[in-house]
């Protein structure tokens, strides 16, 4: 039976684009291959530090400085605290509620962290079995009962316990089986659905890479230095991965041809390398080169990385009452301090004056100082050989405007890490050493891929990569008038 829609959108939380885009291209993934054959394979990337203000981008079309998510950490405004946040706000809507104003029926299943708000046509589920449950997020629908319906249907969640902590704690074979059951349940749930219901928009999330990467990247990456410690089981990113290959392939099958097929997956994960965690140390030894403080907030960032998930669990709120409390003193007579969990870049916020309770830096000094510091961070370089730590930085106030900019860091910082960098130096920093004790072995990239396949997608008219914060607007714009290609009004 051919299933009609004007668009479906899938998204494979956080797989790496690398990989995607390799094995689609070798037909390692036979059915994304196919449906790349059909139609066109991009990058993606964004204007983020982190992998919460991305899902946002990607639902509202808007960049983190207008829907207001800068990470899970985000900094409470007029003071030197940080606090846990993920609850949506109102002031974009995500496509799939636009195009339900507009007349659209729509079926969502499993954007993660939006609020299922009530829409026109259509079903809405958020949070379903995703990596994060238990911890950010939970289960709600629109209508309200289709909740309750799938918990009555599946009591139990096959991932409880939850293995979001060590690399080294977690168990790929139960982790893995667990998956292949959130997976078959959402298909089973999601065919239904598309199958008993009329629908123009279809949006699936699938998010079983997403945890399986961070914590058994090493097993899948021979280069990774702890490759030797991982047991001798199957690669379970590759198997994860085909299982969503072919889970692709089942749910497209029967798609009307004239139906955009629009895969995606924002914010790839790759080895965990990066440097986020030692900006603090970099911006003291900046300002004062043979600084080395910070030790006790190493050594209990270690122990934490040590402590096996189960026991980490009931800590986390004391956890991070603890660390705001010790960063708190040393932020207030800092010139810039790091903002914490920014997974994919360094994040710096600048003591501004009048934003800062207690301010060092003038406004009219803003651009100067973030001119110095993206330069002291521009040339710190790998000790061994001589490459450069950073890719980029990013004044944000340079790329990004809107009512939230001020809940943003002030720098965002790239890093060049496709390798282990155990000391990096710089003539103002000297010697400045990362010791791996890092929990995941897995980390967010800023690197997101994209496929686009049917309804005339526009081919050569799409070229580079392309902003997250364009798909929205892309999908809505073809549902709305779905005779022009895919994309054409966006991309090309
Ligand atoms: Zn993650």
């Amino acid at each position: 039976m051919t299933v009609s829609g004007k668009a479906f959108v899938i998204s494979l939380d956080c797989v790496n684009a690398e990989l995607l885009d390799e094995w689609t291209a070798t037909g390692r993934l036979p059915n994304l291959a196919r449906l790349r054959k059909q139609g066109i394979v991009g990058r993606l990337n964004c204007r983020s530090v982190s992998i919460e203000a991305d899902w946002h981008t990607f639902y509202t079309g808007q960049q983190p400085s207008v829907h207001g998510h800068c990470s899970y950490d985000e900094i409470i405004p007029g003071t030197y605290r940080s606090r846990v946040t993920t609850a949506p706000r109102s002031v974009c809507k995500p496509f799939w509620e636009t195009l339900s104003q507009d007349g659209a029926k729509v079926i969502a299943l499993n954007p993660v962290h939006a609020a299922p708000s009530p829409i026109a046509s259509g079903v809405v589920i958020t949070d379903w079995l995703v990596h994060d449950a238990g911890h950010y997020t939970k289960l709600a629908s629109y209508p309200p009962e289709l909740a309750g319906e799938l918990i009555a249907r599946y009591p139990d969640d096959p991932v409880n316990p939850n293995d979001w902590g060590h690399s080294i704690n977690a168990n790929p074979g139960r982790l893995l089986a667990a998956k292949r059951e959130t997976l078959r349940r959402k298909v089973e749930v999601l065919s239904e659905l598309l199958r008993s219901r009329a629908w123009d928009l279809c949006y699936a999330g699938f998010d079983e890479c997403h945890e399986m990467s961070h914590l058994f990247w090493h097993m899948h990456d021979p280069s990774h230095p702890r490759h030797n410690e991982a047991p001798a089981a199957e690669d379970p990113l590759a198997t994860m991965l085909m299982e969503l290959d072919e889970v692709v392939g089942r749910l497209t099958a029967d798609i009307d041809k004239a139906c955009a097929v629009i895969v995606v997956s924002i914010s790839g994960i790759g080895p965990n390398y990066h440097w986020s965690h030692l900006v603090d140390t970099i911006l003291r030894r900046i300002d004062n080169p043979v600084d080395s403080s910070g030790g006790t907030y190493k050594f209990l960032r270690t122990l934490w990385n040590r402590i096996p998930h189960s026991v980490q669990r009931p800590l986390y709120g004391l956890r991070h009452s603890l660390r705001e409390t010790m960063l708190k003193r040393d932020r207030r007579k800092q010139r810039a301090f790091a903002l914490p969990l920014n997974e994919r870049a360094g994040a710096v916020r600048i003591n501004l004056v009048g934003r800062e309770p207690n301010g060092i830096i003038a406004e009219a000094e803003y651009d100067a100082v973030c001119e110095d510091l993206s330069e002291a961070f521009n040339s710190l370089v790998c000790v061994e050989t001589g490459t450069r730590l950073v890719r980029a930085v990013m004044k944000t106030r340079d790329v990004l405007d809107g009512p939230f900019l001020d809940r943003l860091p002030d720098l965002m910082i790239e890093w060049n890490v496709d390798r282990s960098i155990s000391a990096v130096t710089s003539p103002r920093t000297g010697e400045i050493r990362r010791d791996y004790t890092d929990a995941r072995t897995g980390h967010h990239l800023n690197d997101g891929f994209l496929l686009i396949s049917g309804a005339g997608a526009i081919g050569e008219a799409f070229k580079g990569d392309v902003d997250l914060a364009h798909i929205a607007k892309a999908v809505i714009a073809h549902v709305r008038s779905a005779q022009a290609p895919f994309g054409a009004r966006v991309f090309a």
